[in-house]
Order: C-alpha cells, then sequence, then structure tokens
C-alpha cells in the first residue's frame, strides 16, 4: 500500500488507480478465477476466517477440504455425505 499522496512531482505515470483494499471491496464475496468464494458461507471447521468455495453442487473448504454437498432444492442444508 504504498499511496503517494500530495505527489507533485509524479508525471503521467498512466492511470494507476489507487484503491484501498478496504472491507466494501469484498462484502459479498470474492472471485478468483473461476472460485467463488461467497462471504456469507464459511468454513464450520475452520471458523468464520476461512470461507467455502463454491463449486457446481457443493462447497469446498480450500484448508480443511470440508465439503458441503447442496441440492437445488435445499442449498442451505447441510450435508456432508460423500459420492
Ligand atoms: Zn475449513
Amino acid at each position: 500500500m504504498a499511496a503517494k499522496k500530495g505527489g507533485a512531482k509524479g508525471g503521467a505515470k498512466g492511470k494507476e488507480k489507487v484503491k484501498k483494499e478496504g472491507k466494501k471491496l469484498s462484502a459479498l464475496y470474492e472471485v478468483s478465477g473461476e472460485t467463488i468464494t461467497r462471504k456469507n458461507r464459511t468454513c464450520p471447521k475452520c471458523g468464520p476466517g476461512m470461507f467455502l468455495a463454491k463449486h457446481k453442487n457443493r462447497i469446498v473448504c480450500g484448508k480443511c477440504q470440508y465439503v458441503e454437498f447442496m441440492s437445488k432444492k435445499e442449498e442451505v442444508k447441510e450435508e456432508t455425505k460423500e459420492e
């Protein structure tokens, strides 16, 4: 976070938008590649600090490999069955 403030001698260094990585930036979810980590789904094992990666029909914790399956009807239901 090297944000230069009041730099008179800066010149045109292109468009460099220095956005502070605040909490507003990823308030709802975090998208990295094709992995969407929703903020409202956290790992019950790792705690509220670890978010689960959403897959096609399941959400997986990248840390402890916790898998939570979800059906179309009840996607909020916790199912830990392995297929
Ligand atoms: Zn976990």
